[in-house]
């Protein structure tokens, strides 16, 4: 799971990493009083999950509460990359004397935390990598023994960190090991990580990604998530536990287990048609989970035609035929529906939905034919 900015900044605060003070607002109405709360000048940050908002015009200084309008009102709704920016983040502008780079990520070969540090920080820190290789200190940390002082200081010293910075810096690094640890992240990078010209360390950026597997953890964590997705159908899939990814198609996608699903998106392909989206309704797939996934996909305005891909393993297709007609009872289904039946007892699930079910479902034996049909359903539409 990937943090916005203000929320990175918020798990840094609790750990003691200085930040500046700041505010999420949505409206340019409360990017203003927000300024005025914060008092002098203020930087108004679009909250989007991708770099380089800097260089996109999603983040501006502002000497008054009306410029922070202003700006907010330019940034709120601007497209980056693809990224549209609904929130802000106010913070209290700083005087950047120098800009450095600060992470700590998990290096698989090695099978240990990785530290990064460099002194030319504030820029793409790939290009550093690069062009300056020498440029950028890295030290891998031995879980055992932990992250010491002397670690923090041998990367100050490498990175070239100037210094009257450096005491600054490897308390940071200190601590930002210490909540990389304790959150069960993936990564914490500052980028930059600035010395001010009142000669002050602080995190100006954040980009921090938690373990997914490791959320039940982290209620405080996993409650940020709600605001980390915008849109309703993956909101409603999350909260239900259900796998879903809204494609730009028509035609609504549910199967039993990620691989067939992935299959149908390809066969729906060629067929000519176009996916809405992909949903994987579990391997086992009983009336509930038919249910909810039916419930998610057809929330989704865009699906003109719901095409049901399953295969029965140890889910019988009677009992998936079954489950399918309770959800149908249930819920209010106008739109067309093609099932595609496969596996143990294909013949009773089939004959079930042949039999029973409302009009506007229909059975097909193969999964070309489901998605040939439900393509052409969804062109009729
Ligand atoms: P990114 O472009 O998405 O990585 O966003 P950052 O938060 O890293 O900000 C990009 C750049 O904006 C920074 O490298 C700074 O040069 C500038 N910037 C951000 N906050 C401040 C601030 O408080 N004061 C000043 N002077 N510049 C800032
Ligand atoms: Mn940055």
């Amino acid at each position: 799971m990937d943090l916005f900015e203000y929320q990175g900044k918020e798990l840094f605060a609790r750990f003691g990493i200085p930040v500046s003070a700041g505010e999420a607002v949505e409206t340019p109405e409360d990017a203003r009083a927000a300024a005025e709360r914060i008092g002098g000048q203020v930087v108004v940050k679009a909250q989007v999950q991708i770099g380089g908002r800097g260089k996109a015009g999603g983040i501006k200084l502002a000497g008054t509460p009306e410029e922070a309008e202003q700006h907010a009102r330019n940034i709120l709704g601007m497209d980056i990359r693809g990224h549209v920016v609904r929130r802000l983040w106010i913070e209290s502008a700083s005087d950047i004397a120098r800009e450095y780079y600060a992470s700590v990520t998990f290096d698989r070969g090695e099978k240990k935390p990785l530290f990064m540090l460099s002194a030319m920080g504030g820029m793409d820190i790939e290009a550093v990598a690069v062009d300056n290789p020498e440029a950028l200190a890295r030290l891998h940390v031995d879980p055992l023994t932990g992250f010491q002082a002397h670690h923090a200081r041998w990367l100050a010293y490498h990175a070239g960190i100037d210094t009257p910075a450096i005491k600054g810096v490897v308390d940071v690094l200190q601590k930002l090991y210490e909540a990389f640890i304790a959150t069960d992240a993936m990564l914490m990078e500052i980028n930059p990580l600035i010395w001010t010209t009142d000669e002050r360390v602080i995190a100006l950026d954040s980009k921090v990604t938690i373990d997914n597997n490791a959320l039940y953890r982290h209620p405080e964590i996993a409650a940020m998530r709600e605001a980390t997705t915008e849109d309703p159908q993956e909101r409603m899939a999350q909260e239900r536990g259900v796998t879903y990814v809204k494609l730009d198609g028509d035609v609504g996608i549910m199967g039993n287990g990620a691989g067939l699903v992935m299959s149908t998106l390809d066969v729906v392909a060629l067929a000519g048609g176009r996916p809405a989206n992909f949903l994987d309704a579990g391997g086992g797939s009983k009336a509930d989970e038919v249910v909810t996934g039916l419930e998610v996909l057809l929330s989704d305005p865009k699906v003109k035609v719901l095409l049901i891909n399953i295969f029965g393993g140890i889910t019988r297709c009677d009992e998936v035929a079954r489950g399918l007609l309770t959800a149908l009872d249930k819920l209010n289904v106008t739109i067309p529906i093609v099932v595609r039946l496969d596996g143990t007892n294909e013949e009773e699930g089939r004959r079930i939905i042949a039999e029973e079910a409302p009009s506007n479902v229909v059975v097909e034996a193969t999964m070309l034919s489901a998605a040939e049909r439900a393509v052409l359903l969804a062109k009729e539409a």
